[in-house]
């Protein structure tokens, strides 16, 4: 539904989205998954049409976007990270302003504004001002603007960002409806769990590249059997590469001031013998975690990072 080509968006001298490929499939949620400033946003500016690219290409049912943009804005929702609502307005007339903006109106607008208010779960509280909304339901209802057109695909940019558990809970089961519903979501997230449960299929975002892309499955399968110990201590980069970089069975991911990144194959009994061997290096060590494959071993595999780092 969306082929994105080597997608290239710069900031002055800054490489926010460094030449990017990726396809989001019909029906699919496909998730984007990065820290904070990884290009994510960025991106989804540029394939809702709002930035144009510096380079590449990216193309929506087969249109072009930068040749044709109003046409693909026609078939897209956005759900930007910030609120975008009237708190003096009811929810109600929050959508009706909206659905009126795309160009809905009579019986037809009546009927999108109670469908997507039936989907959001907010038909209860439609006639309350949004001002008397708690932080969950202002994040619904913000989704609710952007979906209330019913749109062939939707870009969602961190819907979840400060709410609480049950909050996030409630989104993602209304992210999920609406992509049963038939709508394409195109998510981003800094959450691995929400990457994990939500998504089809994922992208792992970092430093404005995509660095590994494909289902929960296949990028658990990519993450292997190595065990990711982190370390972490009073010493330089050299130093710890020097003592740690020869350990046998031990390879080495990442090292930088006060904090190395090891991987080690074999089930605990690799990094038992690490532990032994680091402990014989005299590297003074504040903290160390080990961490069975996973997303998130992959993620720091990739980076050298955490991802809440
Ligand atoms: P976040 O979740 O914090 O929004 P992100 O993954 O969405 O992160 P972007 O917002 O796309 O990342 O930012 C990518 C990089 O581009 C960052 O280094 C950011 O500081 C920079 N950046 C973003 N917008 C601008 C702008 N308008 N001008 C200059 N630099 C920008």
């Amino acid at each position: 539904m969306f082929r994105v080509e080597n997608l290239l968006k710069r900031y002055g001298d800054l490489i926010a989205v460094d030449r990017i490929s990726f396809e989001v499939r019909r029906g699919e949620i496909y998730g984007l998954l990065g820290p904070n400033g990884a290009g994510k946003t960025t991106t989804m500016s540029v394939l809702s049409g709002l930035l144009r690219p510096d380079d590449g290409s990216v193309h929506f049912d087969g249109i072009d976007l930068l040749a044709e943009p109003i046409r693909v804005k026609q078939c897209l929702g956005v759900v930007p990270q910030e609120t975008a609502l009237y708190e003096t307005l009811t929810a109600r007339e929050n959508l009706r302003f909206w659905g009126g903006l795309y160009g809905l109106s009579g019986a037809a607008l009546g009927a999108a504004v109670d469908r997507v208010l039936e989907q959001v779960g907010l038909t209860a509280r439609a006639g309350d001002r949004v001002r008397t909304y708690s932080g969950g339901m202002k994040r619904r209802l913000n989704l609710a603007l952007g979906i209330v057109h019913g749109p062939k695909a939707v870009l969602m940019d961190e819907p979840t960002v400060g709410i609480d558990p049950q909050g996030r809970a409630n989104i993602l089961d209304t992210v999920r409806a609406v992509a049963a519903a038939g709508t394409t979501v195109l998510y981003t997230t800094h959450y691995l769990e929400e990457a994990e449960t939500l998504c089809d299929r994922i992208g792992i975002m970092d430093h404005g590249k995509i660095l590994a892309e494909g289902t929960v499955a296949d990028l658990k399968a990519r993450a292997g059997q190595e065990e990711i110990v982190t370390i972490r201590g009073s010493f330089s980069a050299e130093t710890a590469r020097d003592r740690l970089g020869t350990i046998p069975g031990a390879r080495l991911i990442h090292s930088a001031e006060s904090n190395v990144v090891l991987g080690v194959q074999g089930s605990g009994q690799g990094a038992a013998q690490l532990l032994s061997d680091l402990f014989g290096s005299g590297l003074p060590v504040d903290a160390i975690s080990i961490q069975p494959p996973s997303l998130n071993s992959l993620f720091l595999n990739l980076t050298g990072r955490e991802l809440r780092d």
